[in-house]
């Protein structure tokens, strides 16, 4: 190994600490024989140690062990504690005690030499190797750190991560317990994250996390923590003195803070978030239960629309479990087979034929009575089970039209969920309910709601292309309700159109509304749809759709969503074969 110095540096700093002056002189002379530049100080006591210590910046202190007014080990530790940089210490005894020279480098020191010992040569290679060891020491502590970090340290944002997280609201609960002081747990997720990543790519994703960070971080105070949990999820805790005023202010700034695009590579990217608040101890003072109440709330605040803040209350608290108990219903609902279909008939404008029927599911629950769709269909679609669901429905439909159990009309629609159109098997599912059923395709129709189709756009054109190309009609639904553009409705597989019955709904009173139903009926005849108008409630709202063009006309005024068998009596019931009135 080389025994000089390293060359950067000019003149070797060194604080000497003997309280005999006689062996001091002796080191100073050993040492002087080097060919190293030296600066020495010389002190005798460890309290002018320690403050020599204090002031200046050494490369290496040498430290007799044994001195007036204090332990050398004491004095050791003392200057360890302060010990910022480089400075290296050696022990300097009379004692040859292996014990002690244990007990010197474990508090510190970077070696221990006897005095009597001492030459020279021996002397500087000790201090060189003394400097080295201390370096090491240095870069391994740093190391340590560094890993330290990267263990609470998210790297892509530099934001606290989420085991930091973690252990940090486990230990603020009880802090802010004792101090009196309420807790917010704030959670914050991107609404659309996943859009930006699957349309400009994961690194445009990652440049806009970085801004996000940014931007949350300037709004956060001093005192706040603030971690990114992954993907497009932070959370924030603060505590707060005066409640939920705070807590309110500090999500308003976040949501208006987030609120202006982001500018990355060229591209303005839309940002909104939304938030979801619990306090301890108000909600929890449990730190799982608190996470999951805050949890719950930004789920919320999503379903009610995004780029908004929902706090947790015990009303959320009721929604949720009854939820949890529709879930649990409908997986008895499904083994118990407690669903029934229910039909309403589509009248011909003109003739008042009953061209169609359209399938609408209905759960007859045990204790709630029969349920309509609008009471579990969304825990339905969140959970999963509207698949098998839609799949009975699907295939009861196409068994009552080929049992003849609806008269003899010749088309039923059967509504589609977001999810089932998302099924991979959908399109297998379709075309296996119509051969198990031995009909003709023309006799189902797919009815999807316009918001479902324009949200999956790309997706859903290539599912519809492969149900119409079976044969199967497909009607957009609710038409008029998802904000579609003539441009989408050109490119998509679609015969019919259905006009949502909110258009109806202040017909004829308002002259405006009557105007607008008619444009959109005549627009979708334009377009060569065929035109059916939901809610028709009305003789005078029958008459008004079949003067403005449509074909089919579906609501109260004819009918309401009915079993089989009522359907059946009534069509028989009718003057002239399945014509109703119009
Ligand atoms: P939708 O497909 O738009 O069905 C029409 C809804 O309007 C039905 O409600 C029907 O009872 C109601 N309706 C019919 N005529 C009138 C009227 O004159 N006035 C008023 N105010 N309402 C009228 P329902 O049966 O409660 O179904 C609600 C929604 O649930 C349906 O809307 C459909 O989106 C969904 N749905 C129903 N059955 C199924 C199903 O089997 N699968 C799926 N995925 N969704 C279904
Ligand atoms: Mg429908
Ligand atoms: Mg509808």
């Amino acid at each position: 190994m080389d025994e000089r110095i390293p060359s950067e540096i000019e003149t070797l700093r060194l604080l000497l600490v003997d309280d005999d002056e006689v062996d001091r002189m002796a080191v100073i002379r050993a040492l002087r024989q080097s060919h190293q530049l030296l600066r020495i100080e010389e002190t005798a006591t460890a309290e002018a140690a320690i403050a020599a210590f204090a002031r200046g910046q050494f490369d290496a202190v040498l430290l007799d062990y044994r001195l007036p007014d204090m332990d050398g080990l004491e004095v050791l530790r003392r200057m360890n504690a302060r010990r910022s940089g480089s400075t290296a210490i050696l022990m300097l005894t009379g004692m040859d005690d292996d014990a002690l020279a244990t007990q010197c480098i474990e508090a510190g020191a970077q070696d221990f030499l006897l005095k009597q010992e001492i030459t020279p040569r021996h002397l500087m290679r000790a201090v060189t190797h003394a400097r080295m060891r201390h370096g090491i020491e240095m870069a391994l502590i740093e190391s340590h750190e560094r890993l330290r970090e990267l263990a609470e340290q998210d790297p892509l944002t530099g934001l606290a991560n989420r085991h930091f997280f973690d252990q940090t609201l486990r230990a603020s609960i009880p802090r802010a317990t004792r101090y009196g002081l309420e807790l917010a747990l704030l959670l914050l997720d991107l609404d659309n994250f996943k859009f930006i990543n699957d349309s400009h790519g994961h690194d445009i994703g990652d440049l806009m996390l970085r801004v996000v960070a940014e931007r949350l971080l300037e709004v956060t105070r001093e005192g706040d923590i603030l971690c990114r949990l992954g993907g497009d999820e932070f959370a924030i805790l603060a505590f707060q003195r005066n409640g939920e005023e705070a807590v309110h202010a500090l999500a308003q700034r976040l949501l208006q803070k987030l609120s202006e695009p982001i500018l990355v590579e060229g591209l303005t990217l839309p940002v909104s978030a939304s938030i979801g608040v619990a306090l301890c101890p108000d909600n929890s003072e449990d730190a799982d239960e608190l996470f999951k109440c805050a949890d719950l709330a930004m789920y919320r605040a999503k379903r009610d629309g995004r780029n908004q803040t929902h706090y947790f209350s015990d009303e959320l608290h009721r929604q949720v479990m009854r939820r949890v108990q529709t879930e649990h219903d409908l997986r008895t609902a499904l083994q118990h087979g407690d669903f029934e279909m229910f039909y309403q008939p589509q009248v011909d404008a003109t003739s008042g034929a009953v061209l169609a029927v359209e399938a609408l599911v209905r759960w007859r629950h045990p204790e709630r009575g029969l349920l309509a769709p609008g009471m579990f269909l969304d825990v339905a679609e969140d959970t999963g089970l509207i698949e098998p669901i839609g799949a009975w429905v699907l295939e009861t439909a196409c068994a009552d039209i080929a049992a003849g159990r609806l008269g003899s009309v010749p088309r039923v629609a059967v509504n589609l969920s977001a999810r089932q159109l998302r099924d991979p098997d959908i399109v297998g599912r379709v075309e296996r309910a119509l051969r198990t059923a031995h009909i003709e395709a023309k006799m189902l129709e797919i009815e999807i709601t316009e918001s479902v189709l324009i949200a999956n756009l790309e997706e859903s054109l290539v599912v519809l292309e492969a149900i119409r190309d079976l044969g199967v009609s497909i009607a957009i639904d609710d038409f008029g309700t998802g904000y579609s553009s003539l441009a989408y409705l050109k490119l998509l597989p679609i015969s019919t159109l259905k006009v949502d019955k909110s258009f109806l709904a202040q017909v004829p009173e308002k002259e405006k509304d009557k105007r607008l139903l008619r444009a959109l009926i005549q627009m979708a005849r334009t377009m060569s749809f065929r035109v059916v108008v939901e809610g028709v409630e009305t003789a005078i709202q029958a008459e008004l759709c079949r003067d403005f063009g449509a074909d089919l006309l579906q609501g109260f005024r004819f009918a309401r969503p009915m079993p089989c068998a009522e359907l059946c009596r009534m069509l028989a019931s009718f003057p002239q074969a399945s014509r109703m009135l119009l």
